[in-house]
């Protein structure tokens, strides 16, 4: 049975507090000598994918990860690496930098970005969407990895913690082509290759609404941790007020045999799991945007997602104004309506490939990111340069 470990403390922890409750939640699972061996090579992979501090909810708590690596050298760990592959058009090293993690250097612990580091293709056995996928070959020659997520809503998943966490050892252009193939299917497929040994989930500051970085700070006080990465996120999806019927890849991640998913199979030692029940607000899902028609037929909240960020990030930048003076009538169209509008039609998504002949512009993707969105329609509508290098695609 899964052992799912949860301490709670207070709001606003100290240092030492904060150290004090990953002690206990790793106590609780059996202490550190269950999870890392004398003259092993540990890589923790915490989430930096943005230069938010922690108080924001986006990023994990450095004194968190401070605490592992005490517990780590108490277990006579040989090398301990601290590893992030930021998203796409962030750089890791410097995210960590605005994030003070900079101080475990003076502690002689390595930083490295995932992102640049060299990798390696391993082929993924009856993967879902992926035969083969490129992973940093630190991720697979180390030991044992400690993945360090933050809980978190996400505007194209509903949810990210362990599973999702992972992405971070894949470099950019296998990322991009989560995107392309399927991110739900593309996180499961990661997981069936790559299993950290033990999972921590910072939730001392959680972040919900438009997570995974625009969200809103939510200060719970709590840390989960257990070596079941699917599930620890079912319980952190508990804690959301979430279903795991509601997270595609939580489903497949069971379905695939990568962890368990079902609560009641779930054994959660510390605090009392309704106890800790605290619904987070959900990702916004309108999409109202005066002088565009949005069509979303039977479209899932990957596509809705996507356009919602993609729309809001080009209103605030004057884009949608732009395209508004451009052409009178703008349709934005996913899921799996046909095309029967007047004006100019932009296409986003897989489903749409069927109407990609009639459309001003299709945006390929299960769902495409929304840099990538937004990239297409200014460069492809707006004649603008694009924001984001595209890089190669590992398609
Ligand atoms: S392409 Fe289709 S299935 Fe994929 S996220 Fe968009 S609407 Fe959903």
């Amino acid at each position: 049975m899964s052992i799912v470990a949860i301490t709670r403390g207070n709001l606003y922890p100290s240092r030492e507090e904060i150290h004090r409750q990953v002690y206990r939640a790793i106590d609780l699972l059996g202490g550190i000598n269950s999870f890392i061996k004398k003259g092993e090579r540990v890589l923790i992979k915490p989430n930096v994918t943005e230069d938010h501090p922690a108080d924001r909810g986006t990023t994990t708590d450095p004194y968190i990860v401070e605490a592992l690596v005490g517990l780590c050298r108490q277990a006579g760990a040989g090398e301990i690496i601290i590893g992030e592959g930021a998203g796409v058009g962030k750089d890791s090293l410097e995210c960590m930098e605005k994030t003070g993690w900079f101080m475990f250097t003076e502690k002689g612990i390595r930083l490295v970005d995932l992102n640049k580091e060299e990798k390696v293709k391993i082929s993924i056995p009856n993967g879902l969407v992926f035969k083969e996928l490129k992973i940093a070959k630190l991720a697979l020659e180390v030991d044992a990895i400690i993945n360090v997520p933050v809980l978190k809503t996400h505007v194209a998943t509903l949810i990210t913690c362990c599973l999702k966490n992972m992405k971070g050892v894949i470099p950019y252009e296998s990322k991009k082509a989560m995107h392309f193939h399927g991110l739900h299917e593309g996180i499961v497929d990661l997981n069936t290759v790559i299993k950290p040994r033990l999972n921590v989930v910072d939730a001392l500051v959680a972040q919900e609404g438009l997570g995974p970085v625009s969200g809103t700070p939510l200060p719970l006080g709590m840390i989960m941790a257990g070596a079941d990465a699917a599930a620890v996120d079912t319980v952190g999806a508990h804690i959301m007020g979430v279903e795991v019927r509601e997270v595609r890849h939580l489903v497949l991640a069971g379905e695939k045999g990568v962890g368990c998913n079902q609560l009641k199979e779930i054994k959660v030692v510390g605090e009392k799991l309704e106890d800790c029940v605290h619904p987070f607000v959900r990702p916004d899902l309108k999409l109202e945007f005066a002088g565009f028609k949005i069509i979303s037929e039977k479209g899932c909240s990957g596509c809705n997602m996507q356009v919602m960020m993609t729309l809001k990030r080009m209103d605030a930048a004057g884009e949608l104004d732009l395209l508004r003076k451009r052409y009178s009538k703008v349709n934005i169209i996913f899921g799996q309506g046909d095309l029967t509008e007047e004006g100019l039609s932009i296409l986003v998504g897989n489903c749409q490939k069927k109407n990609r002949a009639k459309g001003a512009l299709f945006v390929e993707g299960c769902p495409p990111a929304g840099w990538y969105i937004r990239d297409a329609i200014r460069k492809e509508l707006l004649g603008l340069e694009t924001l984001v290098d595209p890089g190669p695609i590992d398609l």
